[in-house]
């Protein structure tokens, strides 16, 4: 556990001492599988069923990817030391380059991707991804990593998306969690990346605490409640649901900087996975774009953001 740990004021149930960690690294062997399951549940009946099934089994193949896959290196540790050193994450997500693990993992995971059903876009797009040139391939990675996708490219970059989340979610479980450092609420410390969405979880010892998840390497790191992660205002936060939507899936909005970001209640639904329950509650971001609030979170696999 860091010492420069987060504020411990939030709410939690009585007679329960929470002490949430600072970080929960990701546990790759775990959480593609999970959200797997998760995409395929929330499928049955959903009106983007097609795609939710596409994507638990996208999920299903980064799961797949691992088995065998050499593990992708570290940081050099004075690189690491160094960065927390300027409170900066060790993964520099602006410094990737593709290397030999990387591609690989990218390879088996179009190699993989053949067999899977799915939409007619994806099949096409596969077929584009999979002939492209290193160059092509750089110009994804770059955009995944700028969280910039280009609307009208989304299907081919969904592949290039799932590649870096099991790239960085494989490098982020081998980090130590006490070396890292926070950077601030709306950025992972293990990698800067975005958050997807926060929950509060249920956790033993936690239970009633929040974290953000991470777009990129699903770190999760504790932020406190009823605090907007964006612009971290604790002033004018409201949350908002879909009527006839889950009740466990709200919107944190904010008026200082008019951004939002999803809030599941894990603690109520343990099942509630951050990547498949954002994209599964589409029509909420829909809602509040109608609004006039701004999406704060990334989530590469979703529709239209
Ligand atoms: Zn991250
Ligand atoms: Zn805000």
């Amino acid at each position: 556990m860091s010492k420069a740990g987060p504020p411990r004021h939030d709410p939690v149930p009585i007679g329960e001492v929470a002490e949430p960690p600072f970080v929960r690294l990701p546990d790759p062997k775990r959480i593609f599988a999970e959200r797997a399951e998760r995409f395929a549940v929330l499928a049955s009946g959903h009106e983007l069923a097609s795609y939710l099934l596409f994507l638990a089994a996208l999920c299903g193949i980064q799961h797949k990817a691992q088995d065998g896959a050499s593990e992708p290196e570290l940081p050099p540790a004075d690189a690491i030391a160094r960065a927390r050193e300027f409170g900066m994450p060790p993964l520099d997500r602006n410094r990737f380059t593709a290397n030999a693990e990387f591609d690989a993992v990218f390879d088996r995971l179009l190699g993989l991707a053949q067999a899977i059903e799915k939409p007619a876009a994806a099949t096409e797009a596969l077929a584009r991804v999979a002939g492209a040139d290193a160059a092509a391939r750089d110009a994804m990675i770059r955009n995944v990593l700028a969280d910039s996708i280009p609307a009208e490219h989304l299907a081919d970059h969904v592949y290039a998306a799932a590649a870096m989340q099991l790239h960085f979610a494989r490098l982020a479980a081998r980090l130590d969690p006490a070396a890292l450092v926070p950077i601030g609420d709306g950025v992972c410390p293990a990698c800067g990346g975005a958050p997807v969405a926060s929950a509060i979880v249920g956790w033993k010892g936690a239970s009633g605490t929040r974290f953000c998840t991470c777009s990129l390497c699903a770190t999760q790191w504790h932020v406190v409640r009823v605090k907007c992660v964006l612009c971290e205002s604790t002033k004018g936060i409201a949350y908002q649901e879909l009527d006839g939507g889950p009740d466990t899936v709200k919107a944190e909005t904010c008026e200082n900087c008019h951004g939002y970001v999803k809030l599941l209640q894990q603690q109520k639904n343990p099942q509630l996975e951050p990547v498949a329950d954002d994209i599964a509650t589409l029509g909420l971001d829909i809602l509040l774009r109608e609004n006039g609030y701004r999406r704060g979170a990334v989530n590469p696999f979703l529709l239209g953001y």
